[in-house]
């Protein structure tokens, strides 16, 4: 990016405001820019003022699971964890970014926390990868299915104290963010998810960063006089602005942008699944192409939400009973994780390992089958985030008002029912609203995955990128029918009123 055009540019002055024009119109978008929002954010404290509220509800909703209303759908914890928190997150990814790790409220327990205890470690090399936080995920998953999460207020908030307890845990052993960038699940989701976003946190001008001899957005702004104090750490997560490329691994904590000394960081606007269409080296993470375990990650992303909308439409039950008499078992368990293996480890085996040798035999790419399916694979993304926004958002816009009578609920208990009585007949919005919406999102990431192995395929093979793109087109393809067959079910409404 450049500066405005010089004042003594020799074209006359009509010239030279069309290049001024037309430099304003290049600039992206900058949410810090914004009146109000971007003061708020460039706050120094604006972090923590976010994540006292979550911190706040997070609390009420250990108590509310644990001594609450033992009804799913008449308390807090489990209303706002299923329906409300997993809806607001991934529509905030899609408007925006990754709003919900900048407001995490373990990370406000973890940072008061390190004011007393420092960590001593750092986080072994051969387990800085994926691998664990994609474990976990998977485990979530299951154990939300075989356990009923979604119905039991008193394990859903000890799921919340389990995650204040390991983040603390990994924290306080371990320096830098070694939770959120090799352990969180949730982190990981919101990572693979917010490729997507519109925004990103990003260097506006890197000829500044060029000239830049401190470097304080990873170095941290330190005491001049005294280098070992840091005034405004840098990034926790190891990425170096001038070479970060996109979202993946950024907590949107803005610490680079309150250590900058240059005011050169701000939350910029670009194409949503821009980063996935190339394959820089990324600061932090490397080429997209040689981590096998990003990869891996955005298929479990992507297969992970067709299984746990699967999980919640009525076919499942006829799969397992037929698993079960068939395989001649009674354990829920067994059934859940013979699917769970099909869906979520030997259907991507298959299909990705079919388009990768139909692109390398037809197209002639000359990489092996597993680094074409690699690379293709984050091609998915876009499409698994649709899934989860149609599935989360279905959940979330049907049973909008349930909060109100709920928290009315929750007040009244404590002996001060001002909020008056519960209103249990507000649900949400109706389903020929929220359908609609559904397949839209679906549509958009179907679009978003087609362009971004149009774009690979484009790269790949410039002979024949029509054949390189081919099975992945129609990989797309099949995915989406699966999304349009699973969204048309009959689903459960689960931790709502009337829940199945
Ligand atoms: S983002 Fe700021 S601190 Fe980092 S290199 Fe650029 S100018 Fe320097
Ligand atoms: S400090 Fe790192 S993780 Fe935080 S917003 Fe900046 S780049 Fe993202």
């Amino acid at each position: 990016m450049t500066g405005p055009p010089a004042a003594h540019s020799p074209d006359t002055e009509l010239e030279h405001l069309i290049e001024e024009e037309e430099f304003l119109e290049a600039q992206p978008f900058d949410l810090l820019t914004v009146p109000v929002i971007g003061p708020l954010l460039r706050w120094r404290h604006s972090r923590t003022f976010l994540q006292v509220p979550l911190f706040v509800v997070s609390i009420v909703m250990i108590f509310e699971g644990l001594l609450g209303p033992t009804l799913s759908p008449k308390n807090l914890a489990t209303v706002l964890t299923w329906v409300h928190f997993r809806g607001a997150l991934v529509l905030a990814i899609l408007c925006a970014g990754n709003l919900f790790c900048l407001s995490c409220p373990f990370m406000l327990a973890r940072n008061f926390m390190r004011k007393w205890i420092h960590p001593r470690f750092t986080w072994p090399r051969r387990l800085r990868n994926k691998w664990i936080p994609i474990g976990l995920f998977v485990a979530v998953l299951f154990c939300y299915e075989l356990f009923g999460l979604w119905s039991s207020p008193w394990l859903t908030a000890w799921v919340i104290v389990g995650y204040f307890a390991a983040v603390l845990i990994v924290d306080g052993l371990f320096a830098h963010a070694t939770f959120c960038k090799y352990v969180c699940p949730i982190g990981q989701f919101n990572f693979i998810a917010s490729t997507a976003s519109p925004l990103e946190v990003s260097v506006r001008d890197h000829e500044v960063c060029d000239g830049c001899r401190t470097k304080d957005c990873i170095r941290g702004r330190r005491e001049l006089s005294s280098p070992l104090v840091i005034l405004q750490r840098g990034c926790e997560l190891a990425l170096f602005q001038p070479a970060k490329v996109g979202n993946m691994d950024c907590t949107f904590c803005l610490d680079c942008v309150h250590a900058c000394p240059h005011d050169n960081v701000g939350i910029l606007s670009r194409l949503p699944g821009e980063e996935l269409m190339s394959d820089p080296n990324r600061s932090g993470i490397g080429r997209f192409s040689r981590r096998n375990d990003i990869a891996a990650l955005a298929l479990v992303f992507c297969f992970g939400a067709l299984m746990n909308a699967f999980g919640m439409v009525s076919p499942i039950y006829i799969v397992e009973s037929w698993l079960k008499r068939t395989l001649q078992f009674q354990s829920q368990a067994t059934a859940l994780g013979i699917l769970f293996a099909a869906v979520i480890v030997v259907e991507p085996a298959l299909l990705l390992g079919l388009a990768a040798w139909i692109t390398h035999a037809w197209a002639g790419v000359k990489n092996g089958w597993l680094a074409i399916a690699v690379r293709y694979a984050y091609a998915l993304s876009p499409l698994g985030f649709a899934m989860w926004l149609a599935h989360y958002g279905y959940h979330f816009f049907t049973g909008l008002y349930t909060i109100i009578p709920v928290t009315q609920n929750a007040v009244a208990r404590i002996g001060w029912p001002i909020l008056g009585d519960p209103q249990w007949t507000l649900v949400g919005l109706p389903k020929t609203v929220v359908e609609p919406l559904e397949f839209g999102f679906l549509l958009l990431g179907l679009a978003g995955s087609i362009l971004v192995a149009w774009r690979l395929a484009q790269e790949d093979s410039e002979k024949h990128p029509v054949r390189a793109f081919v099975p992945w087109g129609v990989m797309c393809a099949i995915l989406f029918f699966c999304c349009v067959w699973l969204m048309t079910q009959p689903m459960d409404m689960r931790a709502t009123m009337g829940a199945g």
